[in-house]
């Protein structure tokens, strides 16, 4: 019945070692099925070597384990609040890979220097303030998903545009229309994550990329008149 998200959740977090995104178990990837009101998620703590589709846990979008012998991710509560309330998101992505977090550590947006951030985003990319004493002492992994989301709603973002952000203190999220589509998004984090803090190093006053040059980028790929790839 849940077999077409476990073997996708399955892949996808199998694709995490493979991009260098994830040592030991760190990091978990979720597949949702937005019919049933589901989604698959790798369970907490088994080596990725060890994994297989049906050890993948079937949890409802309120947290709770709908199927599946093992706990579920630590951060399945992330999870869950974010295709709670953002309804288009089929998969979802949280890693601790080194760069991204090293923004995410420094409590730095990620701004946009260069074509690569512009393929995909227009903006920098966000980072949501750490999480205050409150909600680290309550539900932490439930409200780490609000303040993923109050942080887009006070700068206006939509999720639908930007498909991660970092959350301070802590380390990046991505998501995507599929799981596979989170992981990339993942991997073209880390790899802007990467650049732009090169390119800070040899210049500290590099500018941000130019408008004509953001707009051209992402239009290319994303706008009415893309022309990016082979359709
Ligand atoms: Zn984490």
């Amino acid at each position: 019945m849940y077999q077409h998200i476990q073997e996708e959740a399955y892949q996808a977090n199998m694709q995490l070692p493979k991009l260098g995104l994830v040592l030991f178990t760190f990091g978990n990837v979720s597949a949702a099925d937005r019919s049933k009101g589901v989604f698959a998620i790798k369970p907490s703590g088994v080596p990725y070597e060890k994994l297989s589709p049906a050890d993948m846990v079937i949890v409802d979008f309120d947290g709770n384990t709908v199927e599946g012998k093992m706990r579920p991710s630590s951060d399945t509560k992330t999870h869950a609040v974010l295709y709670k309330h953002w309804e288009k998101i089929g998969g979802i992505v949280h890693t601790h890979s080194s760069y991204a977090t090293a923004w995410a550590q420094a409590q730095r947006d990620i701004p946009i220097m260069g074509t690569t951030h512009a393929d995909y985003n227009t903006v920098d990319i966000p980072c949501a303030p750490p999480m205050d004493d409150e909600m680290i002492k309550g539900n932490y992994e439930y409200q780490t998903g609000f303040q993923i989301m109050d942080h887009f709603a006070k700068k206006g973002m939509s999720y639908e545009e930007v498909e991660m952000v970092l959350v301070g203190n802590h380390a990046p999220f991505t998501w995507g229309k599929n799981a596979d589509k989170a992981v990339h998004n993942s991997a073209v984090l880390e790899e802007v994550a990467r650049m732009a803090l090169f390119a800070l190093q040899i210049n500290p006053s590099a500018p941000r990329l130019k408008d004509s040059l953001i707009r051209k980028h992402y239009e290319r790929k994303h706008g009415a008149g893309a022309y990016y790839g082979q359709n």
